[in-house]
């Protein structure tokens, strides 16, 4: 009998990789979509006759009860997040609900389905085996470099609090009530797939300036440094940790950080342009809370689930600047959100 898994945020970039990966494994795969989402017109367009769909949403509580019960799933990955960071300070409240209490209802959702909601005791085990999507972003100011399973959270922003919430929570899940629940501290990751943010604002912008409709691009922080991954590499990390004997956090990353500049450097190389011609830089508003330091030591990782990232930093900005650039002079097999029929339950 194949495995049953459940993602939320299954139109977003890491859902539409997992639930790619997930199929190729022969799992049944159920996504939680939300009502404003087209699944057709998304990142899992192409998906739409192997996957099940239902209507949910992490702000309310029923519907994740009903698509826990529906599903039956023996994995549920929690990836929904409002999941742009510097939107949480304009929507605070927001993020909070989503990224904190959204995980505090997924795992009640689990509780009551799976009939682990009796009282609290340590060793007590759960059909449904649970994975949290936390983020680096919730060490924030990090206290140490690099960070690991152990670093405390010191979050700066409305978004890494509430993922430190979630965090917490799916720890407690595990340690004081006997649920498999993983917490993945994942940090940044990227792909063709990736929503505009600093990396695919980049190469959305060399492709537009190779093709000659813009000419220039303009980025607050070219020091900034980042430890930057690949996104199907680690959505490999999400699904090996759900198959561990026991339950423990994860840090996922690569363990190397770049900054804003080589990326830029490698881009705009990648489609023979140089860089200096076109990039300008200063202060600006979008990143002044942003974190410095962040680099993942995950050694727990490599040592206890066998992970390690397969595609380099160099690799992953040529695949996203190569597929931008088919995308905007018009290659349909590079469009990022293919579009088919399919139902939505
Ligand atoms: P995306 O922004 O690509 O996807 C987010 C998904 O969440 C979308 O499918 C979105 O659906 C869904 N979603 C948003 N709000 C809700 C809601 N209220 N209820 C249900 N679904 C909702 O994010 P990524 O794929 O990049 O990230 C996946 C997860 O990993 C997120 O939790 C993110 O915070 C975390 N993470 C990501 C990192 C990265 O570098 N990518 C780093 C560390 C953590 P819709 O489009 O309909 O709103």
């Amino acid at each position: 009998m194949s495995k049953r898994a459940l993602i939320t945020g299954i139109t977003g970039q890491d859902g539409s990789y997992l639930a790619e990966y997930l199929l190729g494994l022969d799992y049944q795969v159920w996504g939680l979509v939300t009502h404003r989402a087209d699944p057709r017109a998304s990142r899992i367009g192409h998906l739409m006759d192997e996957v099940c769909l239902l209507r949910g949403d992490l702000t309310n509580a029923d519907s994740l009860v009903a698509a826990v019960d529906k599903a039956q799933p023996d994995e549920v990955y929690n990836l929904a997040a409002m999941s742009f960071v510097p939107l949480s300070w304009q929507q605070a409240e927001l993020a909070a609900d989503v990224n904190g209490m959204g995980v505090l209802r997924m795992l009640e959702a689990i509780r009551l389905v799976s009939g682990q909601n009796g009282p609290p005791g340590p060793g007590r085990t759960g059909d449904m085996r649970f994975y949290q999507a936390s983020s680096s972003e919730m060490f924030g100011n990090a206290a140490e470099t690099p960070q690991h399973e152990t670093t405390p959270p010191r979050p700066r922003s409305p978004y890494g609090a509430a993922k430190a919430y979630g965090h917490l929570l799916t720890g407690n899940y595990r340690d004081t009530l006997g649920m498999y629940t993983v917490s993945g501290i994942m940090f940044n990751h990227e792909s063709p797939r990736r929503r505009p943010g600093v990396a695919r604002k980049i190469s959305l912008a060399v492709a537009r300036i190779k093709l000659g409709h813009q000419d220039k691009l303009h980025l607050d922080r070219l020091d900034a440094r980042r430890d930057w991954g690949y996104a199907g590499d680690y959505v490999r990390a999400m699904h090996l940790a759900l198959q561990q004997e026991s339950a423990a956090d994860y840090v996922i990353g690569t363990g190397h950080t770049h900054s804003v500049r080589d990326m830029v450097r490698i881009a705009f190389a990648e489609v023979g342009l140089d860089w200096r011609d076109h990039v300008t830089s200063g202060p600006g508003q979008d990143e002044a809370a942003e974190t410095d330091l962040l680099r993942a030591d995950a050694v727990r990782a490599r040592s206890r689930l066998g992970w390690r990232p397969t595609i380099s930093f160099e690799e992953l900005v040529r695949m996203m600047v190569d597929s931008d650039l088919r995308r905007l002079a018009g290659d349909r097999d590079a469009v990022a959100y293919p579009r088919t029929a399919g139902q939505v339950g």
